[in-house]
């Protein structure tokens, strides 16, 4: 049959962390995936009596799972008159992509993750806990590491599907890993993320185990699971001003950052656990105490990018690379406005 498999994947309008969902639409071969629609009323996203959302296709990539000339493809949910839907928050990333475009900026977002098999994470005795962290960070060994054939399923169909994979490492807690995309610019990393989310969890299927996005997964001396989102510019790619200038700006917008960062985010910056309190704004050189971290080599260097610490594992790439645009280049356009202009509007 002439025929591909397109399995259409979106963002629904779960509260207070919005999920994936998806379904299979049968395309002849040749043709480009179309515009679809779904009941709303099923995803948060409508009422019954007016359920209809429509799916525009944004990103297509081969489906690694189903193989051939299967699709995997991600979609923009929007509303029936052509406006975008509440829950669509692509649309603002992508216009803050379009505004600041001359800063190129790249996104490497390291996505950690928490496996569960049944109520408990993977590695987790059902009665009580395993050996305290220490020995799990990028182990090997049937006693410290748990999962790793998902890991390992996943990586292979996230290369399969062309993904911007740069790394995957074990975590600190058992049964939590670490996978890393990028660098991109945006909207291409929310992309690549929550198509990489959705590999992630049907890779789980075939083995009966859960990934999960919780932010603090088990509550105590465990470590929570973040989004580390490392950020830059062209300019920051070039000399290390800049770079000052960055920190400087999120520092001033601190609390609308940490308010859009992905729900309980207080129960994981705590402060403990190689994180920054969400109380306060820090940064340092090579520190993982700090919510902004400037890794070791761009120091020396004297320019490259700069590591938010900050971001949950549940949050939305769209929200986190928008809001960073709008802080960072948002500042540096204001900061190079002539003078006369700043004194004019002050
Ligand atoms: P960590 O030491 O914090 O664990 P990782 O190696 O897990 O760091 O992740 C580093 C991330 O930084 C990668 O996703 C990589 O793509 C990204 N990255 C590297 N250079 C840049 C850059 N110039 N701009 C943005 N992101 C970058
Ligand atoms: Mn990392
Ligand atoms: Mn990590
Ligand atoms: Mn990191």
């Amino acid at each position: 049959m002439s025929v591909y498999r397109a399995e259409y994947i979106w963002i629904d309008g779960t509260e207070p962390t919005k999920k994936l969902r998806s379904k299979t639409k049968i395309v002849p071969k040749g043709e480009e995936p179309p515009i679809w629609a779904f009941d709303g009323s099923s995803t948060q996203q409508a009422t019954g009596d007016r359920s209809d959302c429509v799916l525009q296709p944004v990103h297509v990539v081969l489906d690694p799972i189903r193989g051939g000339d299967d699709k995997l493809v991600l979609c923009e949910v929007m509303l029936v008159s052509g406006e975008p839907h509440p829950t669509n928050t692509r649309r603002a990333c992508v216009e803050a992509s379009k505004r600041y475009g001359d800063f190129d900026s790249w996104f490497g977002i390291e996505q950690e993750y928490t496996f569960f098999k049944g109520a408990r994470p993977l590695g987790f005795p059902d009665g009580g806990f395993p050996a305290p962290q220490g020995g799990y960070y990028c182990g090997v060994g049937a006693d410290e590491v748990f999962g790793r054939e998902v890991v390992e399923a996943h990586l292979d169909d996230c290369l399969k599907a062309g993904l911007r994979i740069s790394g995957i490492n074990a975590e600190v807690m058992p049964g939590q890993w670490e996978f890393q995309v990028g660098p991109l610019n945006a909207p291409d990393i929310g992309d690549q993320l929550w198509l990489a989310r959705w590999l992630l969890y049907r890779a789980g299927e075939a083995f009966g185990i859960a990934a999960t996005l919780y932010p603090k997964p088990v509550r105590g001396d465990w470590n929570g699971a973040g989004a580390h989102t490392n950020f830059s510019t062209r300019q920051m790619r070039e000399s290390y001003e800049p770079i000052l200038a960055a920190i400087e700006a999120l520092k001033g917008r601190h609390s609308l950052h940490i308010e859009n960062y992905g729900f309980g985010i207080e129960e994981r910056l705590t402060g403990l656990h190689e994180t920054a309190s969400y109380k306060e704004f820090t940064f340092g050189v090579s520190h993982r105490g700090a919510s902004v971290r400037i890794p070791w080599q761009v120091a020396k260097d004297r320019k490259g990018y700069i590591e938010d610490r900050r971001p949950n594992a549940n949050m939305d790439p769209y929200v986190v690379s928008r809001l960073i645009m709008e802080t960072v280049c948002g500042a540096a356009t204001a900061g190079s406005k002539p003078r006369q202009m700043a004194a004019a509007t002050a």
